[in-house]
């Protein structure tokens, strides 16, 4: 059973508001190590860096400190969290005992792969069973390309395409719905349509096609829901010299490498195809997250929230066991987490890690509306599109009963909600 919020919580979290913060997010990454292929990440299987793994001692004092400290989601992350199967379920079962509403966690579904071979079925659905059981509110699965071949290539995992759509309505019958995981690369639309050598406005084309068909392919796999995962290349890090990631999520591979203008074309693509396919799947994405980054980029480098990283959200290192802003700001240790103290912190916009930016930008209103209320009316009086793509994105959010992976989608209530008016809307 999924927690959520308790009276208490949601009470507390308002005065937080109030005093200009959000609720806490605190990514833990268990374990450095994977069996995966990508060339898209410094954790592939090939790296041969010595790999460190968190005790489980260790991460349950982790995950006590942060219920103790107010954290309201927790996400288990790796290299690959599945390799650590058990332990990874008593740890998602000890953070549910210790009442902490959002947990989650994500796999590249490895052990989806051997789909025809016997026993497999009473396995996953052991597997489904004991997940849901176990108070996981959210479960991603990668899937890089719209083309099943090229996202088994790149991750070195044929057959594991057959495998989740074979698994998938298992888990569905246990409760929990796992949402497909995109990270934007050059071959979402096929290793025989790579994104090589485009002028922006061949970009975007080719962009909303292969997220288009991206959205489709999940879809009739049998997901539900959907995140995308914005792409963290070395021109952000060229650009922000202080970035150094703690978080080998990431490669100057080709195939992830954009400059920040072709960010900007990708940020639009995403904000004009997500409305189209919002009314048949749950897609995380909000679309003010992608307005405010394009405009970042293209016009104002101060207009998107600042990042909470660092302020409410952190990241725990597999590597040293130590607390960092994000994944991102690797030279900036905070130490044990046990004898962390909070303190201010500058505002930080340097890269558009997802998993931080978006929840910073959609809250962003929340606590400005709280703390100074003329400060978002401002904002609202003055960007006329950016308030209709936020509330648009909280009336989504409400509709997807705020992406609670223990519901199923309800269909009648994600087709009343007129989205793709957001695209006429704030196209130019
Ligand atoms: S992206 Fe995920 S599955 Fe791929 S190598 Fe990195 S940690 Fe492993
Ligand atoms: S924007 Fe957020 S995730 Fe990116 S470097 Fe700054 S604190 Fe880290």
């Amino acid at each position: 059973m999924a927690a959520g919020y308790s009276p208490f919580q949601t009470a507390f979290d308002f005065f937080r508001f109030c005093c200009g913060r959000v609720p806490g997010q605190l990514v833990i990454q268990l374990s450095d190590r994977c069996n995966a292929a990508c060339p898209q990440c410094d954790m592939n299987r090939s790296n041969p860096m010595a790999r460190r793994r968190l005790g489980q001692i260790e991460m349950e004092g982790l995950i006590r400190l942060a219920a103790a400290r107010g954290f309201r989601s927790l996400s288990f992350t790796g290299g690959e969290p599945f390799l650590y199967y058990k332990d990874l379920l008593r740890l998602i079962r000890y953070a549910h005992k210790h009442k902490i509403p959002m947990i989650r966690t994500g796999t590249n579904a490895f052990f989806m792969r051997a789909w025809n071979q016997a026993g497999y079925e009473s396995r996953i659905k052991r597997m489904a069973h004991e997940l849901s059981a176990s108070g996981l509110r959210n479960l991603w699965i990668s899937i890089d390309s719209q083309d099943p071949q090229t996202h088994e290539e790149i991750r070195g995992l044929p057959g594991v395409i057959s495998g989740v759509r074979k698994s998938l309505p298992w888990f569905h019958s246990e409760g929990l719905y796992p949402a497909a995981n995109l990270g934007i690369n050059r071959l979402v639309g096929g290793a025989d349509r790579r994104a090589d050598d485009m002028d922006e406005k061949g970009l975007y084309q080719y962009m909303k096609e292969s997220l288009a068909g991206f959205f489709d392919f999940v879809i009739e796999l049998g997901f539900t829901m959907a995140n995308v995962c914005y792409p963290m290349s070395s021109a952000s890090l060229e650009e922000a010299p202080t970035l150094l990631p703690v978080y080998g999520a990431y490669s100057p591979h080709a195939m992830v490498q954009f400059q920040p203008r072709e960010k900007a074309v990708i940020f639009r693509a995403l904000r004009e195809i997500i409305p189209v396919y919002r009314p048949r799947i749950r897609i995380f994405s909000p679309l003010s997250s992608l307005y405010a980054l394009e405009k970042q980029i293209t016009e104002e480098a101060d207009f998107a929230f600042p990042c909470r990283g660092g302020l409410d959200f952190f990241f725990i290192s597999a590597r040293d066991g130590n607390l960092y802003p994000c994944g991102y700001r690797g030279q900036e240790s905070l130490g044990s987490f046990s004898d962390w103290k909070r303190k201010p912190q500058s505002p930080c916009r340097l890269c558009e890690w997802e998993c931080f930016r978006d929840p910073s930008e959609l809250l962003g209103p929340f606590y400005t509306g709280l703390g100074q209320p003329g400060r978002l009316l401002k904002r609202f009086r003055e960007d006329k599109i950016y308030s209709r793509l936020w509330w648009s994105d909280l009336r989504y959010y409400k509709s997807c009963r705020f992406f609670d992976g223990r519901l199923a989608l309800e269909s009648t209530r994600l087709s009343r909600g007129g989205w793709e008016s957001s695209i006429s809307d704030s196209a130019e």
